[in-house]
């Protein structure tokens, strides 16, 4: 290296070295002798209005993987089908409203749910909401007797709620799995699937 080249703004041991430093005559010839990458970072560099220190063999660090994006609709959807919300196909339930351990078609962990008292809420949130306006409706169009619309009624209601709720909770799971919640996933991301 003939021409005397100062450090730039780096401190340390940075191999960026300000082609402006240079000796003017040798100036050009320096800028012209850069890697293009180098030029770039100085660019950069002076944009940013300082350099970090670097040394001859700094790799910038890999980028951390990310783990694959779970569409939560997807998943919610299976759920409400109640099917294994990573494949779609497997059975979620094993009896009314016990969710298997794992998926028997991709063996998928399902066990980690928390769905608590969540899908009995909504059954009874989305059920009475259809109920109610159903009872006005029966009740001012047609007359009927109030035993005959008491009994019509709880059986309607408990039967639309029975039929909701091992949905809703299936709804849940997809959820829960597709937003990562009470340790779902964390084999898998391990894994890579
Ligand atoms: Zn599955």
């Amino acid at each position: 290296m003939d021409a005397p080249v100062k450090m730039g703004l780096c401190p340390g041991s940075c191999s960026f070295k300000r082609a402006s430093d240079a000796v003017p005559s040798q100036g050009r010839e320096k800028t012209r002798d850069m890697a293009p990458q180098d030029s770039l970072s100085h660019s950069i560099f002076r944009q940013v209005g300082y350099l970090t220190p670097m040394s001859e063999n700094f790799q910038p660090e890999p980028a951390q993987a990310e783990p694959p994006e779970r569409p939560a609709r997807q998943a919610m959807f299976r759920g409400l089908r109640l099917k294994c919300p990573n494949c779609g196909s497997g059975p979620l339930m094993r009896s009314y409203l016990k969710v298997r351990d794992h998926c028997p078609v991709c063996g998928e962990e399902l066990y980690h749910h928390r769905a608590d008292d969540g899908p009995a809420y909504l059954t009874i949130l989305i059920t009475g909401h259809i109920i109610a306006p159903l009872i006005f409706f029966v009740f001012f169009t047609f007359r009927p007797d109030p035993l005959v619309m008491a009994v019509g009624f709880t059986i309607g209601f408990v039967a639309i709620a029975l039929f909701m709720l091992p949905r809703l909770k299936g709804m849940f799971v997809g959820l829960q799995w597709a937003k990562r919640m009470h340790g779902f996933g964390r084999s898998n991301d391990i894994a890579g699937g």
